[in-house]
C-alpha cells in the first residue's frame, strides 16, 4: 500500500548542515508535494527532545512514512528506526537522507549547489518511502556456542568470559601449548606476578568450567554457514604422546632424545630436544614431539610405553553460533645488518634479552656470548615508526617502550652495576606506565633522543661496539656510547596467519592486523557478522588492552547469541520461481552462500537461504531474467527514488 502521509524532517546538525544547506528552502521545496503530510526543520533530530517531537507527530497525525534528512545513515538509522517504532510506524516506512557527509561537508564552497542537491536527496528519499513497505525482522534460531581461535592469555579471559555468560566455547590453540606469549614473559609490569604465573592462573580456571572444551595442536581448516550456525572444521594434530603417561617416564624419554635443537620458546639462547615442553609448570602438562626434527630413533619408546608414533591427525566438525579470532602477535625480527643485528656480536632483540634476564636473574654476573656485560644500549623503535622505509611498520606498537624499560629497571635489579643507555625516538610510556620512565631515570638511566632522519649507528671496533647518536635533547650534539650488549626494542608484527585469514576471510589492514568494523563504534566487530576479533591479533597491544577487547568481544558476542535465536534484517533477496530457469548465474555472483537450488513445479529454480543472504544485492544485475529482487530495495522502491532524485523545481 503506498504511504500517503509522510512526515519529513530536516536537521540543521548545529550549522554542520545548515551552514552550507539552506534547510528552509529545501523543506518549502518539499512541503507541498501532495504525499508530504508535514515537513520542519530541527537543530538536532537526534536530540532527546527532538525525538520525541518526531514520535508524537507520528503517534498524532498517524502518519505512515518518516523521512529524516541528517547526517549518515552509518550513525543514526537505527535510531529514527527505533524512533518509528516506537511511535508504532514500521521502522521500514522510515527512509534515511544523507545531507551532511553527501551535500553539505563535500559542497561547503557551493551553497546553492548544496541546497539543490539537498532538496534532490530528500525528493528521492520522499518518493522511496512512499514505495516502502512494513517488513518484519527474521528469527532464526542460533547455537550458543562460540569458537574462540588463540589461546594465548587473551583467548582465555575471552573462554572465561563467555562462559560466565552461560555459552559453551570450544577454545582452539594452533601450538601444543596454552599461553602465547606471555608464558615467555618473567615479572610483568604493573603487577608482581610473572607471565608464567598468569598463565597458570587462567588455564585452572578455563580447566574448571565444564562448558569449555579445550584443543591444542588444533587448527580451524574450514568455515561455512554463517552469523548463529557456522560449521567449522578444526584439524587436531597428533601429540605422540598418551595422556596416561607419567611424569617419570617422560623425563627420562626427554632425557635420553639425542636430538637437540634451537629453543624457540627462548629464542636460540639454549636448546631443546625433540620431545619437549617449554617449562616445568607447562600446560596442558604434556610434552609433545616436534615431527620436523625427531629421526624416529626409538630411543625415547624405550623408557616410556606411552609414546605413541601411530597416531594420526584428526578432523573435527563443529557446529557454533561465532567465532572470535583472538590469535597474538609476533615480534618484529630485525633484517641482517639493521642496527648490527646479525652481523654484529652481541646484538638482540627485547624478546631475547627479557628471555636472557630470566634465565640469568639468579647468576652473579650478567652475561651473554662469555662476556661480562656492564654497558648496556637499548635502541627503540626497531620495526616501528619506519617512515623512511617504505613498506615499514608506520605504527607505534605502544607496548614496548614499557617492556624495555621494565626490563632495564629489572636488569639493574638483578646486577647492579650494569649501565643502561637509552637511545631513543621519545619516549611513549603512555597512562598509568609512566612511573616505569620515572623510576629508571631515578636509578640513573642515560635517555637519548634522535629523530628518523638521523637513527643511531652501530659499529664494531675491535672488541668494542659503540653506539653513536645525533642528540636531540643536547642540542645536536653527538654522542657515542661503548658498549657491551645492544638490544633492539622490537615491536609487533602480525603474526603468520595466511591459512586462517583464508579460512575466516577476515580483512586485514594496511597494517596486516584484523581489521575491525570501526575503531569506535564497532571496535571488536568485522565485516562478517558473527566473527569477532581481539587481543594483539587486532592491532600492536599490551597485556592490559588485550584483556579488556578480549572482555569486550565476548561481551559483544554474548548479546547476540545469549537468547539462543538471532533477528536478522529483512532486507533479503527473493527469487520470483515462475521467471527462475535455473542458469546458476546468481550462485556465482553471491559472495555469502545464499542460494540453493529446488524443485518448483516441475523445474529447478534458486531459492534464498534466508539465514545467509546478506542483503547485499550482487546477485541481482546478474540474474538474465530479472527473477531477484531485494526486499527493502525493490526496484519499485529504487526507481521512484530515482524519480526523486531527478525530479526538477518548478
Ligand atoms: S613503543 Fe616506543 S619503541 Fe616502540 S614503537 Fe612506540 S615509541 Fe616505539
Ligand atoms: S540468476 Fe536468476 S534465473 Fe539464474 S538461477 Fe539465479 S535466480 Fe534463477
Amino acid at each position: 500500500m503506498k504511504k500517503k502521509k509522510i512526515g519529513v524532517y530536516i536537521c540543521h546538525c548545529g550549522g554542520n548542515i545548515s551552514d552550507y544547506v539552506d534547510v528552509e528552502k529545501v523543506k518549502n521545496s518539499v512541503k507541498d508535494e501532495e504525499i508530504v503530510f508535514l515537513a520542519t526543520t530541527t537543530m538536532f533530530a537526534c536530540a532527546d527532545s527532538a525525538q520525541k517531537e518526531i514520535e508524537n507527530d507520528i503517534r498524532d497525525n498517524n502518519l505512515d512514512g518518516l523521512v529524516v534528512a541528517s547526517c549518515s545513515p552509518k550513525l543514526h538509522l537505527i535510531t529514527f528506526r527505533a524512533v518509528a517504532d516506537r511511535a508504532g510506524l514500521n521502522p521500514y516506512n522510515y527512509v534515511h537522507a544523507n545531507i551532511r557527509e553527501q551535500c553539505s561537508w563535500a559542497h561547503s564552497d557551493d551553497k546553492t549547489g548544496a541546497t539543490e542537491k539537498a532538496i534532490q536527496l530528500v525528493k528521492g528519499a520522499i518518493k522511496r518511502v512512499y514505495e516502502s513497505e512494513a517488513l518484519e525482522q527474521i528469527t532464526i534460531p542460533a547455537e550458543k556456542v562460540m569458537a574462540v581461535i588463540g589461546a594465548g592469555i587473551g583467548g582465555m579471559r575471552t573462554a572465561l568470559d563467555l562462559s560466565s555468560n552461560d555459552i559453551e566455547v570450544y577454545l582452539i590453540e594452533r601450538e601444543f601449548f596454552v599461553g602465547g606469549r606471555v608464558a615467555q614473559l618473567g615479572e610483568l609490569y604493573n603487577t608482581e606476578e610473572t607471565g608464567k604465573e598468569l598463565v597458570t592462573r587462567l588455564y585452572n580456571e578455563v580447566k574448571k568450567r565444564k562448558n569449555i572444551t579445550l584443543f591444542t595442536g588444533a587448527e580451524a581448516i574450514e568455515k561455512s554457514g554463517s552469523i548463529g550456525n557456522f560449521e567449522i572444521k578444526v584439524r587436531i594434530n597428533p601429540r605422540y604422546i598418551k595422556e596416561t603417561c607419567s611424569t617419570e617416564s617422560l623425563e627420562k624419554a626427554i632425557e635420553v632424545c639425542p636430538v637437540e635443537v634451537l629453543d624457540e620458546f627462548n629464542y636460540g639462547l639454549n636448546k631443546r630436544k625433540a620431545i619437549y615442553k617449554n617449562y616445568d609448570s607447562e600446560y596442558p602438562q604434556l610434552p609433545t614431539i616436534d615431527m620436523d626434527n625427531c629421526t624416529k630413533c626409538g630411543e625415547c619408546e624405550k623408557v616410556c610405553s606411552e609414546i605413541d608414533f601411530s597416531m594420526k591427525e584428526e578432523i573435527l566438525p563443529l557446529k557454533v553460533g561465532g567465532i572470535i579470532l583472538n590469535t597474538g602477535f609476533n615480534s618484529y625480527e630485525p633484517k641482517k645488518g639493521e642496527f648490527g643485528y646479525d652481523e654484529i656480536e652481541n646484538v638482540i632483540t627485547l624478546p631475547q634479552f627479557s628471555r636472557l634476564i630470566e634465565l640469568q636473574k639468579d647468576n652473579k654476573n650478567f652475561v651473554y656470548n662469555k662476556k661480562k656485560i656492564k654497558n648496556i644500549a637499548y635502541i627503540y623503535c626497531v620495526g616501528s615508526r619506519q617512515a623512511n622505509i617504505p613498506d615499514g611498520n608506520k605504527y607505534c606498537s605502544r607496548y614496548c617502550c614499557t617492556s624495555n624499560i621494565h626490563k632495564a629497571i629489572l636488569a639493574k635489579k638483578y646486577f647492579p652495576e650494569i649501565n643502561n643507555f637509552h637511545f631513543t625516538r621519545g619516549i611513549r610510556t603512555y597512562g598509568k606506565q609512566e612511573v616505569f620512565y620515572d623510576e629508571s631515570s631515578k636509578q640513573g638511566d642515560i635517555y637519548l633522543q634522535s629523530y628518523i632522519d638521523h637513527l643511531p649507528e652501530v659499529k664494531q671496533n675491535g672488541n668494542r661496539i659503540t653506539v653513536k647518536i645525533i642528540d636531540y635533547l643536547t642540542s645536536n650534539k653527538e654522542m657515542e656510547v661503548d658498549t657491551d650488549l645492544v638490544v633492539l626494542v622490537t615491536g609487533m608484527v602480525p603474526r603468520e596467519n595466511k591459512d586462517l585469514v583464508n579460512v575466516f576471510k577476515v580483512p586485514l589492514g594496511r597494517d596486516g592486523f584484523f581489521n575491525e568494523i570501526h575503531m569506535k563504534l564497532r571496535p571488536v566487530e568485522t565485516v562478517i557478522d558473527g566473527v569477532y576479533i581481539a587481543g594483539a591479533s587486532q592491532a600492536p597491544k599490551n597485556i592490559m588492552e588485550t584483556m579488556s577487547s578480549s572482555s569486550s568481544a565476548a561481551a559483544a558476542a554474548s548479546a547476540v547469541l545469549s537468547k539462543g535465536e538471532l533477528s536478522l534484517e529483512p532486507t533479503l533477496a527473493v527469487v520470483d520461481p515462475d521467471a527462475c530457469n535455473w542458469c546458476d548465474k546468481c550462485t556465482e555472483a553471491c559472495p555469502f552462500n545464499a542460494f540453493t537450488k529446488v524443485e518448483h513445479q516441475g523445474k529447478q529454480v534458486a531459492l534464498v537461504i534466508e539465514a545467509n543472504c546478506k542483503g547485499c544485492g550482487m546477485c541481482l544485475p546478474v540474474c538474465p531474467t530479472n527473477a531477484i529482487d531485494l526486499i527493502g530495495y525493490t526496484d519499485n522502491e529504487v526507481e521512484s527514488l530515482i524519480d526523486g532524485l531527478m525530479q526538477q523545481d518548478k
